[in-house]
């Protein structure tokens, strides 16, 4: 049975101001849109179906918040990359993750990116946003069963090459489980449990 098989939705944030109370630990998920972050939750909590894909551009407006444990809890940041979206949307973003770095509670980030396409701009944006002095950032390179061994081996090298110090990376797979026992361990370390 899950870890977390009492994990369950919270709420849904608009602003800052409806974050819950900064208590105890959070973790984040982020990612570029569609880079798997939806399937990394449900992998690494082992609950399918309790992230739900945002795929279109209006559901930038949220961060979701899972309760995973008392006082522990995971938020799903909205998706980023979206060539198009417009300038309002971009500065309700920015005040929301603004909002989200300066609590106390927030423990650390995990970075979905796409294996196939490496660390990318907006990606190293979220990282330096994150403060990677203050809590730790660890990149889940994502559907790395698309790619083939010695593919896989070159992806890794490349984005600890770019990530230098500011981040830990691992292959992850949410399709094949590769990395995944990798993944929960990070998740339950930050979590102290
Ligand atoms: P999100 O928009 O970042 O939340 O991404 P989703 O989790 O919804 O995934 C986007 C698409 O990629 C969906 O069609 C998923 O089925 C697919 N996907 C996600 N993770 C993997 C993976 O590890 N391997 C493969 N092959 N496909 C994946």
């Amino acid at each position: 049975m899950s870890r977390f098989s009492s994990a369950r939705f919270m709420l849904s944030a608009a602003s800052p101001a409806q974050f819950p109370a900064d208590r105890g630990v959070e973790i984040a998920f982020a990612g570029r849109s569609n880079a798997g972050k939806s399937s990394a939750i449900n992998a690494v909590l082992a609950r399918r179906g309790l992230a739900r894909s945002g795929k279109t551009p209006g559901q930038t407006r949220f961060v979701n918040y899972f309760e995973v444990g008392p006082e522990q809890r995971v938020v799903d940041l909205p998706g980023y990359g979206y060539a198009r979206v417009p300038e309002r949307e971009r500065v309700h973003w920015a005040s929301l993750i603004e909002g989200l770095r300066e609590r106390a509670s927030l423990r650390g980030l995990f970075l979905i990116v796409d294996a196939r396409r490496g660390v990318g701009a907006a990606d190293q944006d979220l990282i330096a946003w994150a403060d990677p002095d203050r809590r730790a950032v660890h990149v889940l390179l994502s559907k790395a069963d698309k790619l083939t061994r010695s593919e896989a081996t070159a992806a890794l090298k490349a984005a600890q090459r770019e990530l230098e110090a500011r981040a830990t990376a691992q292959l992850f797979s949410a399709v094949s489980d590769l990395g995944l026992r990798e993944a929960q361990q990070v998740f339950l370390d930050w979590l102290g449990r």
